[in-house]
């Protein structure tokens, strides 16, 4: 096992990370930037350094910098959190070269996820069923409208290397797809250097249901059930349970074998989430996010398990601490993303917080990174907390968070809070039917277009 582990990450990620290792009884190493030298995860880490300016590309993003550290401190090993270089196949591979361990799947596996062309072509080859769509990039308007006829409009057409619900455009004619496919492309080129893109059918009504899979690297995998993200704004999750108010056991089974059986064939190590949109029974892959999810913690509650505990057992070279029939779900959870962000345009409110107070009691959880008197800094993601709540049943989980949302005081800036009271008074929301346009449709009825 590790002696030491440092955490590439920052906010309430990184607090996960060090928690788990005080547990495990492994020293952690903080890194931060200038901006970040008050922050939480710095003060509760054993060690610290600083990687460099406030920008995310001179220190959270600055590879050199995080492999000095690693070798200034005698860190063995790296865990990237979610974001930042989680996913990033030439930092698995510096790492790697540096005899440090990088505590996630090999760099051969993030590439093969990665690029979201390669990522549904693995999937295919593997035998998860698929988003209808182009085989591939479409690199003319021409080939655009051939594909879209073939599968039928409307169609959504994504960047490549796309990620963090970027880049999308939705058409439901050849006129809308003329103008979308040239848009698409240039945005594409601007926020990810790469302008190719392809096409899928645009599901109408789905739900964003995931898979959380974890191997051991040596072909065994399990999976640990699915959760139900489909609240989303901009295609980004801001509430997310387990499991699925519309996922059967005998559909979780099938799914979560799926998954589990392409992964163990592949010998992927540690946690993965396959993501699909799920719509009148039947499943189809959208991505795999090579890395702990930021939704995590529903999982834990509802299996009982410390997913990060278990990624740096398995980097170590142990194995995984469960099999497939020691993972039994027990109740239901929920986790709200708490974002410093001012309603109804969502517009990001960093600045100083003047009080903290996080909720507690039976089946309350609150991973944040905020104290009284904190600044928030305005370079990072507007994540600020996640409350998770965990009942014997989901009525209990619903009742737990209108509760614990009650209590959660954040005084001096904007948050989202007031938008999951609003939600918990939605009979939909209060009955598990919603899919992943929910949402914004509900949002524009609240705020009008915003
Ligand atoms: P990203 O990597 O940018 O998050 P994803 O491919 O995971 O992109 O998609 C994010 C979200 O976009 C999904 O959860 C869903 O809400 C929406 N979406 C993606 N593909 C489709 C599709 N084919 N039809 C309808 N909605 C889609």
């Amino acid at each position: 096992m590790f002696d030491k582990i440092l955490i590439a990450n920052r906010g309430e990620i990184a607090l996960r990370v060090i928690r788990a290792c005080r547990e495990m009884g492994i020293a952690s190493v903080a890194v931060h930037s200038t901006a970040d030298s008050d922050a939480m995860h710095v003060r509760m880490a054993d060690e610290s350094i600083c990687i460099g300016p406030a920008s995310s590309t001179d220190s959270y993003l600055n590879k050199a910098a995080i492999i000095s550290a690693c070798e200034i401190t005698g860190a063995q090993a790296v865990h990237p959190g979610y974001g930042f270089l989680s996913e990033n196949e030439a930092f698995a591979q510096a790492l790697e070269d540096h005899d440090i361990t990088f505590i996630g799947p090999s760099a051969e596996h993030i590439r093969i996820m990665g690029d979201k062309i390669t990522a549904k072509e693995t999937a295919k080859a593997l035998g998860i069923p698929v988003v209808p769509g182009s085989d591939g990039g479409v690199a003319s308007f021409e080939d655009a409208i051939g594909v879209a006829e073939g599968i039928g409009f409307p169609v959504i057409i994504k960047a490549t290397a796309g990620g963090g619900g970027r880049g999308m455009k939705v058409a439901k004619n050849a006129k809308e797809l003329e103008i979308a496919f040239r848009t698409a492309r240039s945005e594409a080129k601007a926020a990810f250097g790469n302008d190719e893109v392809y096409i899928e059918k645009y599901l109408q009504k789905p739900r964003h249901i995931e898979i959380q899979v974890f191997g051991d690297g040596k072909g065994n995998a399990v999976h640990l059930g699915e959760r139900d993200c489909s609240l989303q704004r901009r295609h980004q999750k801001v509430f997310e349970e387990a499991p699925g108010p519309a996922i059967t056991p005998e559909l979780r089974a099938k799914i979560g074998k799926i998954c589990a059986d392409a992964v163990a064939k592949i010998n992927y190590i540690g946690a993965g989430t396959v993501e699909f949109l799920y719509e009148d029974g039947e499943f189809f892959f959208i991505e795999m996010n090579t890395r702990l999810q930021v939704e995590h913690p529903v999982t834990e509650a509802i299996f009982g398990v410390d997913l990060v505990r278990e990624q740096i057992r398995v980097a170590a070279g142990l194995g995984m601490s469960f099999t497939q029939d020691d993972l039994e779900i027990n109740g239901h959870a929920i986790e709200v993303r708490i974002n410093a962000e001012k309603l109804p345009n969502f517009s990001p409110c960093p600045g100083k917080v003047r009080t903290f107070h996080a909720p507690g009691g039976l089946g309350v959880r609150m991973d944040s990174a905020l104290y009284g008197g904190y600044s928030i800094p305005p370079y990072y993601d507007s994540l600020i907390g996640k409350l998770i709540v965990h009942g014997r049943d989901r009525p209990e989980a619903l009742a737990r968070l209108r509760r614990a949302l009650g209590e959660l005081v954040i005084d001096g800036i904007d948050t989202t809070i007031p938008l999951f009271h609003a939600l918990l008074a939605e009979p939909d929301v209060q009955n598990g039917e919603y899919n992943i346009h929910w949402l914004e449709k509900w949002l524009d009825a609240q705020f009008g277009k915003h």
